[in-house]
């Protein structure tokens, strides 16, 4: 049996090959960053510079900055049970194209101070669909907790939590990816979405907090106008003549998500292009049955 464990004589040939294969093993090792998994670097083809959206020359915003400030596992809730029946995949057809409410856009954000009833306009309009989050409008709103909403799901093969109201959306999103993105692969490494704790300041509130927002793999898509800890990314110090030029996802990614009434914040003074946030009617993300045709929903 010793002579098993002995070294053998082996071939050049050989001896290269088994050289290679440990160098490569050693750098895979070295080339994943510690504590997070690596996600696979898409190979999707430039996007033209002309299609890209306006890049803030500065990327500091005048309030609220801190978004993304923790990415870490520990933001995220307990797990929430899947349910099944929450799971069937959309199809194109059932699905109803909308565009995300302005007055619930970050731009538009109204700092309590300045008008508390615009303010509590979009802070009610989150409550009363997605649940309460303490600290943020008025219990009487909806007693519900935005918690007791969440769901457990998995989306573009990837685990995530995320409010249940907006699943039909994001099972749209996928169906559009589906059949439009094909000639622009890009596999998602790491999601995620509802997180316990607010990373706004100033009053403002993450859309993460009711679990209506999604990142999509942060160390691929960029956020240059948040804290400082991401502006660091080597992403934000490489020379770029637009916005996608700091980030993996395709922008036929981008337009599946908008179609249906996603908002992207790679729009924003943040460039924050990992984020998306559901802004737009969760009682018409579906094509009623019976409708003639999908109905643009009112802004309220
Ligand atoms: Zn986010």
């Amino acid at each position: 049996m010793l002579s098993a464990l002995r070294p053998r004589k082996l071939s050049p040939v050989k001896r290269w090959l088994a050289a290679t294969i440990t160098l490569a093993v050693a750098w895979l090792a070295c080339a994943a960053p510690a504590g997070k998994p690596a996600a696979p670097r898409p190979t999707a083809p430039p996007i033209a510079a002309s299609s890209a959206p306006h890049l803030e020359a500065s990327p500091a915003a005048s309030h609220a900055p801190d978004e993304h400030d923790e990415h870490d596992d520990d933001d995220e809730p307990p797990p929430v049970a899947p349910s099944a029946s929450i799971v069937a995949p959309a199809t194109a057809a059932a699905c109803n194209p909308q565009q995300a409410f302005e007055f619930l856009e970050r731009k538009s954000y109204i700092p309590v101070k300045t008008k508390k009833a615009e303010h509590d306009k979009a802070l009610k309009f989150r409550t009363q669909n997605y649940g309460w989050v303490k600290g943020f409008g008025e219990q009487s709103w909806n007693p519900t907790p935005a918690k007791a909403n969440a769901v457990a799901i998995t989306v573009f093969g990837l685990p995530i939590t995320v409010n249940k109201k907006i699943i039909p959306a994001l099972r749209c999103v996928e169906a559009e990816i589906q059949s439009s993105c094909a000639a622009f692969p890009y596999k998602p490494g790491v999601l995620s979405g509802l997180r316990d704790k607010n990373t706004y300041r100033a009053g403002e509130v993450t859309n993460h907090l009711y679990g209506i927002a999604i990142d999509i793999d942060p160390l691929l898509n960029s956020c240059c106008g948040c804290v400082k800890k991401w502006q660091a990314s080597p992403l934000c110090k490489k020379k770029a003549k637009t916005i996608w030029d700091r980030m993996s996802m395709p922008k036929c990614w981008v337009d599946a998500f908008e179609k249906y009434g996603f908002y992207w914040l790679g729009h924003d003074k943040l460039q924050d292009t990992m984020h998306f946030e559901f802004l737009a009617d969760p009682d018409q993300i579906m094509v009623t049955p019976g409708a003639a045709k999908p109905v643009a929903a009112k802004q309220p």
